[in-house]
């Protein structure tokens, strides 16, 4: 049976903001970064607390970015160590307008509703902790205490541990990462859904089966020893801007760059680099040599073709595949029966563009495969990354200077916060680790993931949750059914810089408990404190906040986690959660004993520039229980769509980290103050009888059930046919929460079903 779900605009305002459009750009940054990055940073910061953030950002003893993940220079730091985005992001937080009591009782949770995400992200930081009590319309404050003793009557009051959910974002640092997953495990359940699950969980699953490490094996200067570099489903000049420094230093010391996306992204074309004068005047250096556009999900057919090439080529590296790999017969065979018009028609491509890049790969043996989303949003993202990994091992392309896997993390420390135990499938030796420190048994039993955590609060089955920072309700797929799973539960606690949708929808009670952010200066009883994250290089290094807090009412993450501890388990296992919280250097201490790679702790990460964690596959060897990387072979995906359906992928603005929403424009693409859009091939409009700016309302389609999002204007774009681009969050409403990806779980929101059809107001 046919069942509709629309979507009620309180959740994301369907009213159009006024579409502007212009050209789409050739190149990224220039002189325009360098002018947007200084009027957001003053424009919400002020011009002196704004300068002075800025010049923190990146350097030694300073500031780490709390956007994406990618690394900083090992040794030199130049003066201004970052992005646009970057800027952005210290803006963001260091915004000196502030929320205050009365804001909240100005506007019920009603009217806060019906504005934008951006409107939220305007209203400034929040100052103090605030209760949204059952059948009110106004959150209210509430003491620290008061709080906390909330949280712990509410979790007092579960069946099982297991009926609590504790999410943790990317931007978490490691010592609050640590006790966190510490307190949820002492508290007994591994309910530790986490970001991750949304976006890299294909990557480190397809490389914890394939090489036995679920991280990136290339370090920052293996980008100027490479030969080539291949792209696949990035978008760098939005997402990691910095990585264009890395790209443009490898093209100037002869690197061949691949970029394979279904969009022509400006970022991958050319890049302005506004550190030197050139990139001011505008001139541009040229990124990708090779730009296939794939059709969406198409990649996995392209590595096919390629790898078949080379095979058929004998361009394989032979004494490489005998030590150092098993499984390559099964893969031959495979590649051997796949015929080329499949190959040609699920991948969108000609064999010949095929065919240039396979040479172009076939005579190189240091290459780098990145990629972002584009791979692992899909139901076969694990297979299609652990193509990636076949296509290297067959190069002998892992192990070595200048080659390897690099997954680019998209949130500054989504990447550490795993590696602290952030994890709901804890590994065993985590959990003995845990039990020798601490002398208590953690559970065993295996925790929800972001999916399952959903289904299990719209099922009854958790009754609280708890979010260490993020916007979980516009981060996850299907808006409509995690709204609901939200106001099902009994207690909502969301820790948060500023306000947003997420505060919105709430169980019977909400509570909103208000953060330091990474920029402030963290003073604890010990005196002041520094966090630490790691990078998506695994470099751990330190980061110490220096510019005033919001507010004093403000409390740290690590704090707050220790005090819901503390007021939750009491003196249970003998924990010291406050004494640990008042000092980080006990943190660490503690996790130098548990998490192997970081002896000595407190000592490494006070050098200039942190340290390297272990990663045996960048040295050659591979962690698997065989000792050598792995080949793998799966079916290939293939699509056939009916004539009037349409593969969507959801994307970000240039204005835009994560759901975090800095302005209505998206530059390089030429669209501009309005999000509400949906780029379509000419060919298709022309069939399905849309014209350029038609409005339309968009339906997904999965499992006998139609999800709606209404008010889209069409705009024509160079995307391949069959395809189209939507932005998150406002199109996660048509994201099935059950179409994940295989073995992964991640949901499949860059291949969503839709059809298309003329708006009814
Ligand atoms: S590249 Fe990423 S980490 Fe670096 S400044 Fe830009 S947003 Fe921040």
């Amino acid at each position: 049976m046919s069942q509709n779900q629309s979507h009620p605009p309180e959740l994301c305002p369907e009213e159009l903001t006024g579409l502007k459009t212009g050209q789409a750009a050739h190149a990224a940054a220039g002189f325009t970064a360098v002018v947007k990055s200084l009027a957001h940073t003053w424009g919400l910061a002020g011009v002196g607390r704004g300068t002075r953030a800025l010049a923190l950002l990146n350097q030694h003893q300073g500031i780490d970015c709390t956007s994406c993940a990618w690394p900083d220079p090992d040794d030199h730091r130049s003066v201004a160590e970052f992005c646009e985005n970057g800027a952005k992001a210290i803006a963001w937080e260091a915004d000196s307008r502030k929320i205050t009591r009365d804001f909240f009782a100005r506007y019920s949770i009603e009217e806060l509703g019906q504005h934008t995400d951006y409107w939220h992200g305007q209203q400034g930081r929040l100052t103090e902790p605030m209760v949204l009590r059952s059948g009110s319309k106004h959150y209210e404050p509430i003491s620290w205490d008061d709080a906390f003793s909330l949280i712990a009557h509410e979790l007092h009051r579960l069946d099982s541990p297991d009926q609590a959910l504790f999410y943790t974002s990317g931007r978490t640092s490691n010592e609050a990462a640590f006790l966190y997953q510490l307190f949820v495990r002492a508290f007994g359940t591994n309910n530790l859904p986490d970001c991750s699950n949304m976006c890299h969980e294909s990557s480190g699953t397809a490389l914890n089966r394939t090489i036995g490490i679920g991280k990136g094996t290339v370090k920052l200067d293996d980008f100027e020893k490479a030969q080539v570099i291949l792209i696949l489903g990035q978008n760098p000049g939005t997402n990691h801007p910095r990585m264009l420094t890395a790209l443009q230093k490898a093209k100037q010391a002869g690197a061949k760059i691949i970029a394979v996306n279904p969009l022509k992204e400006a970022g991958l074309l050319g890049f302005k680099n506004p550190q030197q004068l050139g990139g001011m005047l505008g001139w541009a250096t040229p990124l990708a040599d090779h730009y296939l556009q794939v059709r969406i999900n198409g990649d996995m057919a392209l590595l096919r073709g390629v790898m078949k090439l080379l095979l058929e080529k004998g361009q394989i590296n032979t004494p490489f595949i005998q030590e150092k790999t098993e499984g390559f017969a099964e893969l031959r065979e495979s590649l051997e029966k796949l015929d080329w018009s499949t190959i040609v028609e699920q991948s969108g491509l000609t064999r010949e563009s095929i065919t240039e890049v396979a040479e172009l790969l076939g005579k190189s043996e240091r290459i780098i495969a990145c990629w972002a989303m584009g791979l692992t949003q899909h139901k076969n993202a694990v297979a299609t990354i652990q193509d990636v990994v076949n296509l290297l091992l067959l190069r002998g392309s892992i192990g070595k200077a200048g080659a390897g896997v690099c997954p680019v993390r998209g949130h500054s420390n989504v990447q550490g916060d795993r590696t602290m135990g952030i994890w709901e499938k804890p590994p065993k030796w985590l959990l003995e680790n845990i039990e020798k420190e601490f002398g208590f048994r953690p559970p065993e039993h295996h925790g929800y993931d972001t999916v399952e955590a959903i289904r299990a609060m719209r099922d009854g089955r958790a009754k609280v949750f708890v979010a260490l920072g993020g916007n979980f309700l516009s981060a996850t797929p299907d808006t409509e059914t995690t709204a609901q799973a939200l106001r099902n539960c009994r207690l909502t606690v969301q820790i948060s810089i500023k306000l947003n949708r997420s505060h919105l929808v709430t169980g019977q009670t909400g509570l909103i408990l208000p953060c330091l952010g990474r920029t402030e200066i963290d003073l604890q009883a010990s005196g002041p404190q520094f966090v630490t994250t790691e990078n998506s290089m695994g470099v751990v290094q330190a980061s110490q906040g220096r510019l005033k807090p919001a507010s004093e009412h403000l409390l740290s993450e690590p704090m707050i986690v220790a005090r819901m501890a503390e007021k939750t388990l009491g003196h249970k296992y003998g924990i010291p959660w406050l004494t640990l919280a008042s000092n980080y250097d006990l943190i660490r201490e503690r996790i130098s004993r548990v998490i192997p790679g970081f002896e000595n702790f407190n000592q490494r990460v006070r050098q200039k520039g942190g340290f390297y964690l272990p990663n045996p596959p960048r040295e050659g060897h591979f962690s698997t229980a065989s000792q050598k990387a792995i080949f793998s072979v799966s079916p290939l995906l293939e699509w056939h769509l009916q004539p009037d359906q349409l593969l969507m992928m959801t994307i970000r603005t240039h204005d835009q980290f994560n759901t975090t929403i800095y302005g209505l424009d998206d530059r390089y693409r030429g669209i501009y103050q309005e999000r509400r859009v949906i780029l379509m091939n000419a060919e298709d409009m022309k069939r399905l009888g849309l014209e350029e700016k038609s409005l339309v309302d968009l339906h997904s389609h999965y499992n006998g059930v139609t999800r709606t999002a209404k008010r889209f204007v069409v705009l024509c774009y160079d995307i391949p046919r069959g395809c189209t681009a939507t932005y998150f969050p406002e199109t996660n409403v048509l994201v099935p929460l059950d179409s994940t990806a295989e073995f992964s779980h991640t949901p499949t929101s860059k291949s969503v079903v839709i059809t298309v059809s003329q708006h009814v107001g």
